[in-house]
């Protein structure tokens, strides 16, 4: 599963989305989240409970997934 995760500057570094991750994706390194897309289940928990609304998750796979769909049908 591939996610993009973007972290708007509304984050005011409250740290709930570093409690709550159950897979560790995020960070507090100095005044910044460091973000480890890699180990994202998208269980979009993050997105929910951020209270700034600064996390934007993106499922890569399943764009991928539709894309080739279009293409298979428009090849039919
Ligand atoms: S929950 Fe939102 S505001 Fe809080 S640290 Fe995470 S991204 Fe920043
Ligand atoms: S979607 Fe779930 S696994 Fe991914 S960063 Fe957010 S809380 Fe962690």
């Amino acid at each position: 599963m591939k996610v993009e995760i973007r972290i708007s500057s509304a984050c005011y570094l409250c740290g709930l989305c570093i409690e709550s991750c159950p897979t560790r994706v995020f960070q507090l390194l100095g005044d910044h989240l460091k973000v480890d897309q890699d180990s994202c289940i998208y269980c979009r928990g993050c997105e929910i409970l951020c209270p700034a609304k600064a996390i934007n998750l993106r499922l890569l796979d399943e764009e991928l997934t539709i894309s080739r769909r279009k293409t298979l049908i428009s090849i039919k």
